[in-house]
């Protein structure tokens, strides 16, 4: 099975380009460099965009349900003048504000990284589970990519649940997006999730 990673859809055959969202395929698992990213701007399916900032950003969702949750508790204890009992879910609250603002910003950084980012032959470091974080019992995976900046060495990184992105190998060539004035926000080129 192939799996396009900007919209999703599965193939049984390999194809170049997604029929569903037009986005291109990565090679099938190999240690072939697929080919390079069109020039910028970018063009992006909509269907990747609305994954990366919502339905696959676990700090988004998660930042969200905290600020309902706390917004739910908290303002009827401030109506009723309830000041210090608030207190709990105004933490909440906030924690979950400054966890839907970090969410934002780093689905931000790497759409920016696709729309605008400068294309580099990076390649893969390794793969493996982060045993770190768990989600309902589930471990994420988490692929670790180096490129080259002039003559160092970047590192960038991406935990998913999408196990397609396990496939990769170390040492597999990959195009790796960066933006110029802050290579912190990269992306693998077609992206692996
Ligand atoms: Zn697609």
């Amino acid at each position: 099975m192939h799996t396009c990673p900007w919209c999703t859809t599965e193939y049984v055959n390999w194809q170049s380009q997604c029929k569903q969202c037009g986005g291109p395929l990565p090679p099938p698992p190999g240690m072939k460099l697929g080919e390079p990213p069109p020039p910028a701007p970018r063009k992006l399916p909509s269907t990747y965009v609305k994954r990366v900032r919502w339905t696959e950003n676990i700090a988004t969702l998660v930042g969200l349900g905290f600020t309902g949750i706390g917004l739910l508790i908290a303002v009827p204890m401030l109506a009723n003048k309830l000041w210090l009992p608030a207190l709990i879910p105004g933490f909440f609250l906030l924690g979950g504000v400054s966890m839907f603002r970090h969410g934002w910003k780093s689905a931000a950084g790497r759409l920016r990284a696709f729309k605008s980012g400068k294309a580099v032959e990076g390649r893969i470091e390794r793969v493996g589970i982060d045993a770190s974080q768990q989600i309902n019992g589930r471990h994420p995976s988490r692929v670790v990519y180096h490129f080259p900046i002039g003559d160092q060495w970047h590192e960038g990184q991406i935990i998913t649940f999408d196990t397609t992105a396990t496939l990769r190998s170390s040492g597999q060539p990959v195009w790796v997006l960066y933006n110029e004035n802050d290579p912190n926000e990269n992306a693998i080129y077609p992206p692996l999730s």
